[in-house]
């Protein structure tokens, strides 16, 4: 009897004896089954169609849930539309005029004020000054946001001490963002979220590049300016996995209500939270677990916007005096903070806001200048103010960016610099080898000594 855990050999041994082991057929089956069973069996790992699928996928989605090690690393974009390394900080050795002051065009605080805080962050006052690739693909000038913010840029400039009316901006106030509504105060916080977003269109518009997937549309040189990448990680109290996610950022939204700096409001944005079990699936238990939850920069804007929350949803305000720094720190909120342990960030320009709450009051803005001045821009009015003055305000978004050194510690040299130093080393090589070829032909020429 053949075993019963064999079914298959069960059944051959059944028919074979069923019709008797000689005959033609049989001896056909039985040689058959020899070469079957004694030929050699090659075998192929098996791929794993979890990483197939995911290698699929992180070109559409953010990937959930990576695990530790070599491959938990950020998706990257399948294009690059532009590199960061090619964007210039600080105002360089060129002279950049202070700017003109704007007129109200009927509530337009908001919009003067962050048009003015935008147009002191050296980066992209220089992107749209001094990269010509936008408008050289712009076929709608008239109906872009970024070359209106060039243009109006320009006119500033171009009026130094006087004035000028931001009628290019705010006659797109509908394609900025379709629920700003002409002569309405507006929160100078959303405003700049909406023109830098309606900029991102454009500039996508422009580049014909609308299509893309998500990742790849963040390689734009506003998204370089701009944005950065937060990871989140949740750790598993009861099996120690961890879970990570990454989000796209254009500004930290700082909880001020318990602090009284800027500092502390960052370490209790990036500080580690408990989740409870009613909150929490892990993925490993399959169940519900209490687990901790941490956020950490994964990539650094070059240009970082704090908004502090003063307005809360019932209308109220937190009027009082937050300290913030000229110089800013963010290495200890970095997933990898670089083994000097210096992130730093210098503050450019900000956001004053006067009055009850975001839709009513008065906004006003302060900033640095090419000339290293410190100004008050108050819609028509440009006056000369200092640091002191600066740090001194009430603010409600800052606007950092990023120190050369910094630059050059995360990215290398700039455009520029790097040509600098190739020249440098060209010199040195070129110097060295006619140095050598001289010394080769004293060698040669000198009178052999016997
Ligand atoms: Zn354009
Ligand atoms: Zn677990």
């Amino acid at each position: 009897m053949p075993p019963v855990a064999d079914p298959i050999g069960a059944y051959l041994h059944s028919s074979l004896t069923k019709h008797g082991t000689s005959g033609p057929e049989a001896t056909i089956l039985q040689t058959k089954l020899q070469r079957a069973l004694l030929s050699r069996v090659e075998f192929e790992p098996a791929e794993r169609q979890h990483s197939h699928l995911l290698q699929q996928l992180q070109t559409k989605y953010i990937v959930l849930g990576e695990r530790d090690g070599p491959s938990s690393g950020r998706p990257q974009p399948p294009i690059c539309l532009s590199k960061k390394s090619e964007l210039r900080l600080g105002w360089g050795n060129a002279s950049y005029p202070t700017g003109a002051g704007m007129v109200n065009l009927g509530n337009t605080c908001y919009l003067n004020s962050s048009l003015q805080a935008l147009f002191h962050a050296p980066a992209l006052v220089r992107w749209l000054l001094e990269d010509s690739r936008h408008a050289a693909r712009c076929g709608s000038s008239d109906q872009c946001t970024v070359c209106s913010m060039a243009r109006t840029l320009r006119s500033t400039h171009q009026r130094q001490g006087g004035v000028v009316k931001p009628i290019l901006i705010y006659s797109k106030l509908k394609l900025i963002c379709k629920h700003l509504i002409h002569g309405r105060q507006e929160d100078a916080h959303e405003f700049v979220r909406h023109l830098l977003d309606s900029m991102q269109r454009c500039h996508l518009l422009a580049m014909r590049a609308t299509k893309l997937d998500t990742l790849s549309k963040e390689t734009t040189p506003l998204n370089h300016l701009f944005g950065g990448y937060l990871k989140t990680q949740v750790t598993c109290l009861r099996c120690h996995h961890a879970s990570m996610t990454f989000q796209h950022f254009q500004d930290l939204l700082v909880d001020v209500r318990q602090v009284s700096t800027v500092d502390d409001a960052l370490h209790l944005y990036f500080k580690k939270e408990r989740l409870d079990g009613a909150d929490y699936k892990c993925e490993r238990c399959r169940m519900k677990v209490p687990a901790t939850k941490k956020f950490f920069i994964d990539e650094t804007p070059l240009v970082l916007c704090i908004q502090l929350k003063r307005f809360s949803l019932g209308g109220g305000k937190i009027t009082k005096h937050v300290s913030f720094p000229n110089k800013l720190n963010v290495a200890r909120f970095m997933t990898r903070p670089p083994a000097q342990g210096q992130v730093v960030y210098s503050l450019v320009s900000l956001i004053n806001h006067m009055g009850p709450s975001q839709n009513c009051g008065h906004y006003t803005a302060m900033a640095k200048a090419a000339n290293g001045q410190v100004y008050l821009f108050d819609d028509a009015s440009v006056r000369m103010t200092s640091m002191g003055n600066m740090l001194n305000t009430n603010a409600y978004v800052l606007i950092y960016e990023m120190t050369s050194a910094t630059r050059q510690l995360l990215l290398g040299p700039a455009p520029g610099e790097d040509c600098l130093l190739l020249f440098v080393s060209a010199s040195i090589l070129y110097h060295l080898s006619m140095a050598l070829c001289c010394l080769i032909w004293r060698l040669r020429s000198a009178p052999s000594v016997v």
